[in-house]
């Protein structure tokens, strides 16, 4: 069913290939505004096919640490950047299960092999938007592309990091029913007999989760009636490497810790409101009444953002659609990330390749920074309440900085929790590019207030466990990053630097790479010796 609806939307295509051909077919996009829409989904009952909330277990749970703030910019010497958490209104959860039938696993969409043996996830969901609680019925094929037979598959399951949040009905692997193992948010599933090289197995899994309230600095969660976010919702498998084993870190104080294989998602989405609620995803789609359907090939997360408050305006170009979801008297912040993402698109597909997605979404939040993922990113409301009218602010800097995320995090996966500096030097440089490429060209303005100005120091090759100081994660992995590259680039030369970032995009697109990587694509592109400039920024290198 997979395979025919994506040959029937592209005449055969693939879709993620169309989308590449179509965008090295045309240079400079061509935008066209379309007229402000709002996706409303029509208030009512909905039938979940099967499940629902049946049991509350209390499973073992830590409480969610502190993700990272991100690098603000400064415009004034005498102002601090201020992390301060915003403090949203919260709210008692209503976590009154509704019973209904016992779960059942008879997914309507049938997985089938496909792009060559990428994960696949299915889900079927019901969004409670009232109550606040999430009802999934989830399907995984997944294929042992290693050369070791697994006698159990490693999930993780963030949700389970929130007391009280994920509550599993049902596991079964090949249509057997098994007991996961669970210890917060690990999820190890055990195999009857291994998983041997090649070999695909079908993971089926029901629960429920009841959404917890968003903390300040968490992107997860519900923030009073007016919007719930959905990111790292569903169990997912951990990449597995022969030497490593599971990729499966804990959180830390600073950064990111999970790690993303890239994998094809099928996502039906219902949602019942009593109010009109939009939805922001990471792909578009037409809804059919309240439901969803989504399809979206080559990502490592598929999010949501839903909200009674979301007014939206979306441009057009050959890069891929961009989105903006933003809040009550927020138009003008709104349409400005809009643009400016709509620009960042096109001079990211030149520069590094073309963006993979059909759609962008760019969601506001309650939130003290921005935050990536694949087709979504999120950025905080102060962003929005700063806006300037210029481009030297927060808003259009972070927000250029979360789409370059598309390219390094999403096309080039990495290890976020031991090698931080990987995407995010990149990501931070990114931001000097669209500088750099958009007038009044704020380059100078860039490096003086965005980086210079915090006095960077550190290893950029730490990791998000060296120590949990904001300050010094962020001068390190992102400050130091740029300053690395922007020497690199010098040193080695236009073409060169430019020639390895696409080689380097294009040879690691879909996949997980390392430092090791990364320097042996750039020796592929210049005799120029540059270990001094290494010694100087890298400790172990
Ligand atoms: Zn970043």
């Amino acid at each position: 069913m997979f395979n025919k609806i994506v040959q029937s939307l592209c005449g055969g295509l693939n879709r993620r290939e169309a989308r590449r051909r179509r965008a090295t077919r045309t240079g400079s996009a061509v935008l066209r505004l379309r007229s402000l829409r709002s996706l409303r989904s029509g208030a009512g009952l909905f039938l979940f096919i099967g499940i629902w909330l049946l049991t509350s277990c209390t499973l073992p749970s830590d409480m969610p640490a502190t993700p990272a703030d991100f690098v603000l910019v400064t415009d004034a010497p005498t102002q601090m950047p201020s992390p301060t958490a915003f403090s949203p209104q919260t709210a008692t959860p209503s976590l009154t299960p509704t019973p209904t039938p016992s779960p059942t696993l008879t997914a309507t969409a049938q997985p089938t092999l496909v792009n060559g043996g990428r994960t696949q996830y299915i889900l079927e969901t019901a969004l409670d938007y009232d109550t606040k609680t999430l009802a999934v019925k989830e399907r995984i094929q997944y294929t042992n592309h290693s050369s070791d037979a697994l006698t159990s598959l490693m999930l993780a399951v963030d949700p389970n990091r929130w007391s009280g949040c994920f509550n599993l009905q049902i596991t079964t692997v090949n249509g057997h029913t098994v007991t996961p193992n669970i210890e917060s948010m690990r999820m190890e599933i055990p195999l009857e007999t291994p998983l041997v090289p090649n070999e695909t197995v079908i993971i089926e899994m029901a629960y429920s989760l009841n959404i917890p309230v968003k903390q300040p600095k968490q992107v997860f969660g519900y923030d009073g009636n007016w919007q719930i976010n959905l990111v790292n919702w569903y169990p997912f498998i951990a990449p597995y490497d022969a030497e490593d084993g599971w990729l499966l870190h804990s959180p830390s104080g600073v950064g990111e810790h999970l790690v993303y294989e890239i994998a094809d998602f099928d996502v039906i989405f219902n949602v019942s409101a009593e109010e009109d609620v939009v939805v922001a995803a990471s792909a578009s789609t037409e809804p059919q009444g309240n439901t969803y359907r989504y399809q979206l090939e080559g990502a490592r997360t598929f999010v949501f953002s839903i909200s009674s408050a979301f007014s939206t305006e979306t441009v057009s170009s050959e890069n891929g659609d961009v989105t903006s979801f933003y809040f009550p008297n927020y138009a003008k912040p709104g349409e400005a990330i809009l643009n400016a993402g709509a620009r960042a698109l096109e001079i990211y597909s030149r520069r590094y390749a073309p963006y993979p997605h059909e759609h962008l979404s760019i969601v506001q939040t309650y939130l003290p920074d921005g935050m990536e993922y694949d087709g979504l990113i999120f950025m905080g409301t102060n962003f929005y309440d700063e806006y300037d009218g210029t481009l030297k602010n927060n808003l259009i800097a972070l927000g250029v900085h979360e789409i370059s995320h598309q390219w390094f995090f999403g096309l080039v996966g990495s290890d976020q929790a031991l090698e931080p500096w990987l995407d995010e030097s990149l990501a931070l440089y990114s931001e000097r590019i669209f500088y750099e490429e958009t007038p009044p060209y704020p380059v100078t303005w860039w490096w003086q207030w965005r980086v210079n100005w915090f006095k960077p120091s550190g290893w950029v090759d730490r990791t998000i466990y060296t120590d949990a100081d904001f300050r010094n994660y962020t001068n390190a992995t992102y400050l130091r990053g740029a300053l690395f590259l922007e020497e690199l680039r010098q040193r080695v030369g236009e073409e060169a630097f430019n020639n390895f970032l696409q080689d380097y995009v294009a040879t690691y697109t879909d996949k997980i790479a390392t430092g090791n990587d990364f320097f042996a694509t750039l020796d592929q592109h210049t005799n120029v010796d540059y270990s001094d400039i290494v010694d100087e920024y890298f400790l172990n290198r």
